[in-house]
């Protein structure tokens, strides 16, 4: 299982997916830790940490696939 982290720093927000969530995007461009974008981890406890190293006020999961 892969965890998927999106980081939405225009809206100060995280968000953790579950892999094949319709939410994660088929193809992933470019993205930058700090500018935000989509991350894939292959656990949820490496997923988790990363959320807070993200450093948003705002940290969800998602309610579509539930990770
Ligand atoms: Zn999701």
């Amino acid at each position: 299982m892969v965890y998927w982290i999106h980081i939405a720093r225009a809206i100060d927000r995280v968000t953790l997916h579950r892999d094949r969530c319709s939410e994660v995007p088929s193809s992933v461009s470019s993205s930058d830790f700090w500018e935000g974008g989509w991350f894939d981890y292959p656990d949820k406890d490496r997923a988790l940490a990363a959320m807070e190293q993200a450093g948003t006020t705002d940290e969800r999961k998602c309610a579509l696939c539930k990770p």
